[in-house]
């Protein structure tokens, strides 16, 4: 079996080619571990638990976010570090920008408010794992690096939907309506989480609380623009 990996060693990006032969891998992260005990110790990666919980171990596969632990690998498959987030070296990347993200959360009010939406129905989003294939499978993130990303958006309407908080004022500014609702993020979670629904519920409870889309306002003022009569210099019918 042959893995290719796209490396960044000492400045310099490349992909290469490492061959396993015949050796029996169960895991794309057995493998890696194999890789650099056997071919190259600077290969360089996440990896904690081993086992789907901790979430250090998530890459591109052929361009798609997966958790090297829970994944079998193939021939040829290129393997690269995960998007948006800075290469510290090959697959291992840098996360705290993106976590960053999640200090917008300091400041709730953590008493449960017996009138919010029963805590059960939005269990799941405390089974995330913070691997960040979320983020990097948000296409938001290539034009707008401010932009929250769908693992906070997600604990934000886990928080709002159980208690009164504060939070809503805070995604309304590279938040919920910088989403495109793609649903890129809730096809990467290798937990279930459906960023994409939590995203429209906060969108529903931001526009219950007052707040709307600002690029509806952006799209009125283009409406009330006067641009003149188009001249289609045929007599009179424009098509
Ligand atoms: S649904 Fe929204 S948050 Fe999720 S990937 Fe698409 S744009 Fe990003
Ligand atoms: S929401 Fe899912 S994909 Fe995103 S960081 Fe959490 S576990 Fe990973």
């Amino acid at each position: 079996m042959t893995i290719n990996i796209l490396r960044t060693q000492d400045g310099k990006t490349y992909q290469e080619e490492f061959s396993l032969g015949h050796s029996k891998v169960t895991t794309l992260l057995s493998a890696l571990y194999e890789i650099k005990s056997k071919l190259d110790p600077t290969l360089t990666f996440g990896s904690g638990c081993r086992s789907g919980i901790c979430g250090s171990c998530a890459v591109l596969v052929d361009g798609k976010e997966t958790l090297a632990c829970s994944h079998k690998p193939s021939a040829d498959e290129l393997i690269e570090p995960l998007r948006y987030h800075p290469v510290i070296r090959d697959l291992k990347v840098d996360k705290s920008k993106a976590h960053a993200t999640l200090s917008i959360l300091k400041s709730v009010d953590l008493s449960p408010d017996p009138k919010k939406i029963d805590e059960q129905k939005t269990k799941i989003q405390t089974d995330c794992i913070l691997c960040d294939s979320c983020y990097s499978a948000c296409p938001v993130l290539a034009v707008n690096s401010d932009f929250l990303g769908p693992f906070t958006l997600t604990r934000v309407y886990r928080y709002e939907a159980i208690q009164s908080s504060n939070l809503l004022e805070s995604i309304q500014t590279n938040g919920i309506w910088d989403c495109t609702l793609c649903g890129e993020c809730t096809i990467a979670c290798p937990q279930g989480i459906d960023s994409k629904m939590d995203i429209t519920m906060l969108r529903s409870l931001s526009a219950q609380a007052g707040h709307s889309d600002p690029n509806f306002g952006a799209m009125g003022t283009m409406e009330a623009m006067d641009f003149g009569t188009p001249d289609f210099g045929d007599g009179g019918f424009g098509f």
